[in-house]
């Protein structure tokens, strides 16, 4: 019998109604291994309606109390790191250790909320006027909807709710339909950690849920990490509704490779970067701008053989360097931008289409491919294509490779390696990209600092996690308070004033 996967509403699981559901796979196997219930409005608005009523408790519970439930939540995610990332493997089809990294960069964002008396730290002034103080406070917004993509299941839910909570908001999350299981195992160790029933809930579906989250009255913000389509949509929607939108979508990372940088480093981060995860990264570099034709022969040189070389296998293998991508239609449409690419007129030095996987012939794998010779006309460069094949573009000069990545649609992530300091920071200065690293390939700030592209892969006006979470999940009241001294001062009819 096949596992089914229900939702989770007002503290405990709730078995679908609406009579749809989905198949989840497993990707080393291609089986499928759970079947998922898709939300109906219905079922979604019961989800909301049990977040609104925890909503006057939870947010009036003081910032320390909130704090502790995180403090208990980081503990029981680490006591259940080994579990939570072997769900993840199952589902998405990335390696154990893999599963673990991302793990852990949710943990950070979990650590960040444990301080959130801090964080809400409001303003004070003394004396804005004589015998009149004036102070202001972030207070949280309500329901607040999160939708996420599948490839980081466990971490981009705890990037967004772990701040929406601790800032007093109450949460409906509608993870990915193609690995659903790490919300509800989230949603248990909340539940452990003493968060109060309809805090926290997941429903689970496909556009009808989306919808039904965007279109909710009751609903007042909406975080949203997926494709660029989506992300614009889901943010046109939402804010035509009047909520608050933060919505990140597709990327196209670029790697600039400048004649004087070390290209041994530089080969070895962009096959971790490249093909780490399958490829399946926001942040994966998937071109690579070597800068003269003497330095992209060389780089060239260096990665082919370490592509041919690359391990694929099941996540749980631990000799795998990448697992499978994430379902068959996927891996199908990564396949057909390597047919497109090759029509285009790039060089495939690497073809890795026909791998198989010995013992798991209907898992979902290909080997990682190498293409050389692209140009910034082709298809396979200008479109995101998620999987494990990396462009080689040859740039005349530093500045046709800047050029290049100002002009490409996306700008979520790039890193320039060099020696010469000055090209970097002059690198870092003239980018329109929101994240940039310095012979850093997968420049994710930290929990501290926040996450979030620029130009089409990014919508909306706060950055997720780190300081700007807290200002998108909160929003500012401002008080001016005199208190009756006994003094009358008579009716005014002019605005206060300076010198008042
Ligand atoms: P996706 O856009 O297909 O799905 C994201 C979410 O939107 C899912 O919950 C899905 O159920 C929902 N959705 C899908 N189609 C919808 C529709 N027509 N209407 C309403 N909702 C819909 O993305 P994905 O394939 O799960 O994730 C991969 C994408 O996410 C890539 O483009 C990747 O670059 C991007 N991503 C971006 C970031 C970032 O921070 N910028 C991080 C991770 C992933």
């Amino acid at each position: 019998m096949t596992r089914a996967i229900h939702h989770w509403i007002d503290g405990k699981e709730v078995q679908g109604k609406s009579g749809r559901f989905g198949d989840v796979f497993d990707p080393a196997t291609g089986e499928v291994q759970a079947r998922v219930d898709y939300a109906s409005e219905a079922e979604v608005d019961a989800a909301v309606q049990a977040a609104a009523a925890a909503f006057p408790a939870w947010s009036q519970t003081s910032p320390l109390k909130r704090a502790r439930v995180m403090f208990n939540f980081k503990a029981l995610v680490e006591a259940n790191a080994d579990k939570l990332a072997r769900l993840l493997t199952s589902e998405h089809g990335k390696t154990l250790p893999d599963s673990k990294g991302e793990i852990g960069r949710g943990l950070e964002v979990v650590e960040f909320a444990c301080g959130i008396p801090h964080l809400l730290k409001g303003d004070y002034t003394e004396q804005v006027g004589t015998g009149i103080d004036s102070y202001s406070m972030r207070q949280s917004l309500g329901v607040v909807g999160c939708i996420t993509p599948f490839n980081f299941p466990a971490m981009i839910p705890m990037w967004m709710t772990p701040i929406a909570l601790a800032t007093g908001n109450t949460v409906v999350i509608k993870p990915s339909e193609r690995d659903p299981s790490c919300s509800m195992l989230l949603a248990q160790l909340f539940k452990e950690a003493g968060l109060p029933d309809g805090c926290f809930n997941v429903v689970h579906g496909d556009k009808v849920a989306v919808d039904s989250v965007l279109k909710h009255p009751v609903i007042q913000a909406v975080s949203f990490v997926g494709s660029t389509a989506i992300a614009e949509y889901v943010y046109a929607t939402a804010t035509a509704a009047g909520k608050r939108a933060q919505c990140f979508g597709g990327a196209k990372n670029h790697m600039i490779i400048l004649p004087d940088a070390d290209l041994d480093q530089a080969a070895d981060a962009l096959i971790g970067a490249g093909y780490g995860s399958a490829g399946e990264r926001c942040m994966a570099i998937s071109v690579a701008v070597p800068v003269g034709e003497e330095t992209a022969d060389a780089l060239v040189e260096r990665l082919a053989p370490r592509v041919r070389s690359l391990k694929v296998g099941h996540g749980l293998d631990p000799e795998a360097e990448f697992g499978p991508l994430v379902t068959r239609t996927h891996l199908d449409k990564v396949l057909g931008y390597v047919e497109t690419g090759i029509k285009e007129g790039a060089r495939l030095v690497v073809d890795g289409r026909n791998f198989t996987a010995q013992g798991y012939e209907n898992g979902f794998y290909m080997g990682g491919c190498l293409f050389d010779n692209v140009t910034t006309d082709m298809r396979i460069y200008k479109e995101e294509i998620f999987g494990p094949v990396l462009s080689v573009a040859r740039a005349s000069s530093f500045d046709q490779a800047v050029d290049w990545v100002n002009k490409h649609e996306y700008g979520n992530g790039t890193a320039i390696f060099t020696r010469d300091g000055d090209a970097a920071r002059e690198y870092a200065s003239r980018i329109q990209v929101g994240m940039v690293g310095v012979n850093v390939p997968i420049p994710v700030p930290m929990a501290y600092h926040s996450f979030g592209g620029w130009k089409r892969s990014s919508f909306g006006d706060h950055n997720m996690y780190g300081a700007e979470s807290v200002r998108f999940y909160t929003r500012v009241k401002t008080i001016t308070a005199r208190w009756p001294t006994g003094i009358r001062s008579g009716a005014e009819f002019h605005f206060a004033s300076r010198g008042h």
